[in-house]
């Protein structure tokens, strides 16, 4: 046990080696990496019979490769070649570039994000894209607030706490990530009332639970999760109607919040957020990121004396928006408002390609890589909204030695590849690749195919 040879850190720290490290990283985080090899050299070197120390150079090259790891980003782009639109794993909705440039303009530097332009004094924030809330969905009034779930919290905390709240047995769903309806109810304070069983839930039932007062009667979209056989449900209009016959608001939880209709897709028809309005309900909450391709936000539109109470709580800044989303939603509902959607909101656009273009991408595909076969399937929607619904396409399949090491490989790449497998086959969906993902694509798969490793070094231009 000789540490006597080792480098000491003032050492190595005057190498030209250490001070370019120290130029990308700062000296002290490179200060803190030699330290922390050297540390560990002590350690191997005295639990071994036989001490070779490492020569400087090499210590360096293990402090550059610390520092590596310490800062290379964790949250990274991907390629979305698994067919999935919305995939709440990879980000659900992609930004549309209007919606990208509203956000780059308001982040680079200071913005009216509070402040009242013709008077002069302080404003709203909600001022930015409530109207455009009102206006598309008829409204009286709108809120955004950090996601649904925290418009699910915010409703029942404001308008229910230590009230009954009526909910169908059948819609006490789990909707992933641990976000259950009967558990955010017992978070705001609400005392959860179900009514029905699982699969069956008359008109009766509510009458009967609304004989005691009520804060609320609350529906929840089943989301990712679908009851099917002997079922039965009353239209949430007469819900509604007897509620209010009651003096019971109404809240409906709808998820996925389309805009547009589904069914014009030839997906199965989501009730959308102005049908929805149509039944009298009183407040109507949505996510930002599923069916609306924005930014994650949670939407509440619905009657304007019940959003003044939920404005006036003290949860509604906590859980409020934040400046980057309110500029990227109001870009995306802009989208809406003139009729443009379907071309500028890249899921939109994702969902009304044609199988035809869809083939020409994949054989595009199978041509630039001289293999593969092009074969139709199904892509899905996802992010917990149309269960079961597929759209048809056309997938890029490869045969490949062992498929999920293929997988492997592909996530390995620089940006990585999503893709999936289907009887030992490897399947990439032209419908969730964007148009400029299609090259960086083709160089992943093309390594992948020769096993490489890595497309990109990332030694930040060190003389390693
Ligand atoms: C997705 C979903 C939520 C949660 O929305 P987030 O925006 O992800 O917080 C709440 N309720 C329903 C019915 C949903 O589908």
């Amino acid at each position: 046990m000789n540490l006597r040879g080792l480098a000491s850190v003032e050492q190595l720290l005057q190498t030209q080696l250490a001070a370019e490290l120290i130029a990308s990283y700062g000296r002290p985080l490179t200060l803190q990496a030699i330290r922390s090899v050297l540390a560990d050299v002590r350690k191997r070197v005295s639990a071994s019979e036989d001490p070779t120390l490492p020569a400087r150079e090499n210590l360096l090259i293990e402090a550059a490769s610390l520092l590596e790891a310490w800062t290379c980003p964790t949250l990274l782009p991907v390629i979305n070649a698994s067919g999935v639109i919305l995939h709440t794993n990879l980000g659900r909705a992609p930004l549309s570039s209007a919606a990208l440039q509203a956000v780059e303009a308001v982040a680079h530097g200071y913005s009216n994000l509070e402040f009242d332009m013709e008077t002069g004094k302080r404003g709203s924030r909600m001022a930015h894209s409530d109207g455009l809330l009102q206006r598309l969905t008829g409204a009286e009034a709108a809120m955004v607030v950090n996601n649904n779930a925290a418009a699910v919290l915010l409703i029942l905390a404001a308008l229910a706490n230590h009230k009954r709240v009526i909910i169908a047995r059948s819609q006490l769903v789990e909707i992933g990530g641990g976000f259950r309806i009967p558990d955010v109810m017992k978070q705001s304070g609400a005392k959860l009332v179900e009514v029905g069983t699982t699969n069956k839930v008359r008109l009766a039932d509510y009458e009967e639970a609304l004989a005691e007062p009520a804060g609320l009667v609350f529906h929840a979209h089943r989301s990712n999760f679908k009851i099917i056989g002997f079922t039965e449900e009353p239209e949430w209009k007469e819900v509604v109607s007897l509620a209010h016959s009651h003096g019971v608001a109404c809240v409906d939880d709808l998820g996925s919040g389309a805009l547009l209709d589904t069914a014009r897709y030839g997906l199965v028809h989501e009730p959308t957020v102005q049908e929805t309005l149509a039944t009298d309900v009183d407040l109507v909450c949505f996510s930002g990121d599923k069916l609306l391709g924005g930014p994650q936000a949670g939407m509440i539109v619905g009657k304007a004396s019940l959003m003044a109470i939920l404005g006036k709580h003290p949860l509604a800044r906590a859980v409020r928006a934040d400046k980057l989303c309110l500029a990227a939603l109001s870009a995306t509902l802009l989208h809406y408002l003139k009729d443009e959607a379907e071309n500028e909101i890249p899921i939109w656009r994702m969902i009304s390609l044609m199988p035809e273009q869809l083939r020409q991408t994949a054989k595009g595909w199978s041509h630039e890589l001289g293999r593969g076969e092009v074969i139709p399937g199904k892509s899905t929607v996802g992010g917990g909204s149309l269960p079961d619904e597929e759209l048809p396409t056309f997938l890029l399949a490869l045969d490949v030695k062992s498929p999920d090491r293929f997988l492997e490989k592909l996530r390995r790449q620089s940006p990585a590849i999503i893709a999936r497998t289907e009887n030992d086959r490897i399947l990439l969906d032209p419908r969730t690749v964007l148009p400029e993902e299609n090259g960086a694509l083709l160089v992943g798969l093309m390594n992948a195919l020769r096993d490489k490793k890595k497309t990109v070094g990332t030694t930040r231009g060190l003389t390693l």
